[in-house]
This record gives C-alpha cells, structure tokens and sequence, in this order.
C-alpha cells in the first residue's frame, strides 16, 4: 500500500473512531473554505476522476498525472462527511484496508449521484456516463477522451483515445478543456458538454 493511502485509512478510521470535525490548529486552515470539516483531510475517494465534485488532471512538477481536489469542497461539507462516515462505516475496517480503487469509486457514485452510473466493460471502466450526464451537449463528429490507468490509487498513466474498445483495463473519463468536458455518452453519442 503506498504512503498517501495508509494516511487516507488513518483520517478514515479516526472518523469512523469519532473524532472528526474542523482543525483550526492546522495551520493550512483553512484549506477550502471558512467553517469547512477537516476530517477527510485526505480524501477516501482520492483520486475519484469525477470533474463534478471539482477536481481534475492536472500535471505535477516532477512531470507525472496526478488528479488535483483544489476545487472540491463536496468533502469538506459537515453534511457530506456524516455521510460518508455513515456508509463507510457499515464496512468492518478491515475490508475498507483490502476494497479496491472501483469500491469506493462506486460508494461516491452513489453518495454523489443517488446511483452508480459508471459501467463495467470487458477492457476497463467506463465513467463518462456519470460524468457527462444531465450535461447540456452538443454532439460531435469526432472526440477523444482520457484512459486513466488506477493502481493502489495511484494514476499510473494517461492517455488520450477516440473509442472505447481501445481501452486496456483503464478507467475512461472525459477529456476536459477548461469549462467543456468530451466523451460518449450513454447513448453512444460523441458529444462536447459543459461543466
Ligand atoms: S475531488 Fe473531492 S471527492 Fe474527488 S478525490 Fe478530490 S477531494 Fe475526494
């Protein structure tokens, strides 16, 4: 398990242990927002590929993908972290060591959307549905998207692809040009939507 992971647990059982709330003797505090819950200082779900709580790809400065959570603030928010605290904590602790990236990836998808949108297919996941749904669109002749390689919760690579069946055991999400988010949506379509 790698280092970012482990303290992710820690945060999460303290949680689940009780002790959450604000930290204003942080001295990062605070990080997102005046009165924002520190308790998921890292967050359970990182790095959760969903543009819609506000994070992104962005690259780092030693070169590599990394998903940035600058812009989400969904974690910080006393209600949101009850609930996550709530459903997480139905899990015996050491199942929450062992589930994989796709297990919590599916636990935000429910918290978030109300349901899992994302779908498994035979060469990777498929999260553009969750992603690009109840988006204004407009369809495309062409687009290409990201195939997000997820190891121990990790971004191993990324790269850009126009089809699904080139996809290697990846997770696909939509390409994202500042507001403006490309993909295929349930349907099929290629389409460039708003964020
Ligand atoms: S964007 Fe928010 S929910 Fe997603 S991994 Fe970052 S902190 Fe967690």
């Amino acid at each position: 398990m790698n280092e970012m992971r482990e303290r992710t647990l820690i945060d999460l059982f303290k949680a689940l242990d009780g002790i959450y709330g604000a930290n204003y003797e942080c001295k990062h505090y605070p990080c997102h927002f005046s009165g924002q819950d520190c308790t998921f200082c890292y967050c359970p779900f990182y790095p959760c590929l969903l543009y819609d709580l506000g994070g992104e790809i962005v690259l780092s400065s030693q070169g590599e993908y990394v998903w940035s959570c600058k812009g989400c603030t969904w974690i910080h928010e006393k209600e949101n972290v009850e609930n996550v605290i709530f459903v997480l904590g139905r899990y015996p602790k050491q199942r929450l060591v062992e589930e994989d990236w796709w297990f919590f990836n599916r636990i935000l998808q429910e918290l978030f959307y109300g349901e899992v949108y994302g779908e498994e297919l035979e060469n990777g996941y498929n999260l553009m549905p969750a992603v690009l749904r109840n988006k204004e669109c407009e369809e495309m002749d062409r687009v290409e998207f990201l195939a997000v390689r997820i190891y121990d919760f990790e971004i191993l690579e990324v790269r850009r692809i126009s089809s699904l069946e080139e996809m290697d055991g990846e997770v696909a999400i939509p390409l994202k040009e500042g507001r403006e988010i490309y993909g295929i949506d349930r349907n099929g379509r290629k389409v460039m939507c708003k964020l």
